[in-house]
């Protein structure tokens, strides 16, 4: 029986070429040494193209403040991606995230785009793909092992039970292990302490990961790693006094190859790494980015949720790190979103509303202006939804057009590449005109931790000021005492509003951001700010997508999206 659900009907019927094929015609890679072969369709790529020259040009994908569906980041970038390949002579890749199985499993299924614009083969990619989520898994669960086995042999530097901060990872919405209690039984089992679970795309390894340049500097990252104090909190312990980063670097060492697999217009996709958006900075891999950029003329890579979490991270995180200058940016608006920007009721956004559109712009105006603090010019893509009416667009267009802003609308999902032809022409012009040299970063390295939040809230989220608790603001001069005062900060906030409370929508002004806590990621190199809770070991709905997903006596998964 056919799938109900037309993105799958849509992989399911795709006809795929073997990879290699497509690494032959799409990037003449043809000396079989170069990449390995996970099955037919799937491949990783040798990591040592990410040290040859790049050629391309660097294009992120972001949006403006989303609803709770998704705005169509991931669609438009495999979209854009495939119209700038039907460009004369021109190669462009998709760098995207690889999806972790708690989502697959749960709410918002998998992340392999929709419509015409997917990435296959699609049950793969959501399901196991080439082992990476594992082999990260299991690299952080050898550091809790060792980290137990210290404490066990009471090995120094002594570790203070009370003060260890590593926790262990599954790649699995598992409510019921948030909060766990080790080493029960007996002398032999453990020393008794409470401790935790984190989902794996959560884990600093997942971070590291995705920031390291080639495997010496994934195994120095990985030694960096503050695992816990000892007792009074005098010393940090680390990851190298545990001597846990040469196994770990080992257990990476075949994940750490960008994955690649196709589009369904068979152009060559990245597909590597895919940290937390909150915690962590939310781009895929620095080494897959690179290997893409180095073989085609043009590398579209998404940041995650809204442009003021996802771009700036994008830019401050993992551009300044990697040493990586975009040459334009895309803001993907969609009317449903702007309609709730404009008032309109979650459960309306499907009636037609050009009032609430245009009373929704101010919200994608600020987008627009953000990703221009940092020296990259846009191009505002309108996602086109079937429910989407002739008049709400044009409102869309009008308003941009009015304002000075380059609008287009695009239909990758309907259409595939053919219906991003006219984005991939302006992304293009953006490109050829762009000055990289322009490019810069929101603040220095050198300035202190406190007034890089600051001068995020200020500039970007448009607070009047930013009130850090004493906990928080205690942790963040010791950071700043021991050393890592240059770090960039990696601020985990709602991504449904400009503050910090996800029902303020549209464009907040004088608000104030609310630093609850921090946390150092000393491997991953930045400061975690946490300006709310924030969920790292998610729990499963009522209804989990699980229950509709199975697989006949063919072997053909069905119920995934
Ligand atoms: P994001 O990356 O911004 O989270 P996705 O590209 O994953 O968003 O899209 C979110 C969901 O919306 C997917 O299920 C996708 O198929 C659907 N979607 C995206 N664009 C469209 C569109 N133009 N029309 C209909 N559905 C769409
Ligand atoms: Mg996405």
């Amino acid at each position: 029986k056919a799938p109900d659900n037309p993105d799958e009907r849509i992989a399911l019927a795709a006809e795929l070429k073997p990879i290699h094929d497509v690494l032959a015609d799409r990037v003449k890679i043809t000396d079989p040494d170069s990449y390995a072969l996970y099955g037919r369709y799937k491949a990783k790529l040798d990591v040592n193209f990410a040290k040859q020259p790049a050629k391309g040009k660097l294009v992120l994908v972001t949006a403006l403040t989303p609803t709770k569906a998704g705005e169509g980041k991931t669609c438009t970038s495999v979209g854009l991606a495939d119209g700038l390949n039907k460009l004369p002579d021109t190669t462009a890749i998709a760098a995207l995230r690889e999806p972790s199985l708690g989502p697959v499993f749960g709410v918002k299924g998998g992340a392999a785009g929709g419509g015409y614009a997917q990435v296959v083969p699609m049950a793969d990619i959501n399901l196991h793909f080439t082992g990476d989520l594992h082999a990260i898994s299991t690299a952080h669960n050898l550091l809790s092992a060792m980290i137990d086995n210290h404490i066990q042999w009471n090995a120094k530097p002594q570790l203070d039970v009370r003060r260890v901060e590593w926790g262990r990872v599954l790649d699995m919405n598992d409510r019921a292990l948030r909060n766990v209690t080790l080493g029960l039984g007996g002398t032999g089992d453990g020393v008794p302490r409470q401790s935790f679970f984190d989902i794996t795309v959560a884990s600093e390894v997942m971070a590291i990961f995705c920031l390291a340049t080639d495997l010496e500097d994934l195994k120095t990252r990985l030694g960096n790693i503050v695992v816990g104090y000892t007792r009074g909190g005098k010393e940090a312990v680390t990851c190298r006094d545990i001597g846990a980063e040469g196994a770990m670097t080992a257990l990476l060492k075949d994940a750490f190859n960008p994955n690649v697999v196709q589009t369904l217009e068979h152009n060559l996709a990245v597909i590597h790494g895919g940290p937390f958006a909150n915690i962590a900075h939310g781009c895929s891999s620095v080494v897959g980015t690179r290997a893409a950029l180095a073989l085609s003329d043009y590398v579209v890579t998404e940041g995650g949720f809204g442009a003021d979490l996802g771009a700036e991270k994008f830019f401050d995180i993992k551009c300044r790190k990697a040493g990586l200058a975009p040459s334009a940016a895309v803001i993907v608006a969609t009317v449903r979103a702007l309609k709730l920007h404009g008032g309109v009721d979650a459960k309306e956004l499907t009636t037609e509303n050009t009032q609430a559109v245009r009373d929704g712009m101010p919200n994608l105006l600020r987008h627009i202006e953000n990703v221009a603090k940092f020296g990259v010019e846009s191009v505002v893509s309108i996602n086109r939804f079937p429910t989407d009416t002739e008049a709400e667009i044009q409102v869309v267009k009008d308003l941009c057009k009015e304002l000075g802003v380059d609008a287009v609308v695009a239909e990758q999902w309907q259409h595939g590449g053919e219906g991003a032809l006219e984005l991939a022409k302006a992304v293009q012009g953006l490109c050829d005109k762009a000055d990289t040299s322009k490019f810069k970063p929101l603040y220095p390295d050198e300035m202190p931790l406190v007034d890089k939040i600051s001068t995020i809230a200020t500039e970007l989220y448009r607070a009047k000021g930013v009130d850090i608790s004493k906990e928080a603001l205690t942790k963040l001069k010791r950071f700043q005492k021991d050393g890592y005062g240059h770090l960039p900060v990696c601020i985990a906030k709602t991504q449904y509003s400009f503050s910090d409370d996800a029902s303020l929508v549209n464009a907040p002004e004088g608000h104030t951001l609310h630093v609850q806590d921090v946390r150092l990621a000393a491997g991953a190199e930045f400061v975690v700010v946490l300006t709310g809770s924030v969920m790292t070991m998610p729990g499963l709905p009522k209804r989990p997508s699980a229950l509709d997903i199975t697989v006949n006596e063919n072997g053909q998964i069905s119920g995934l999206f």
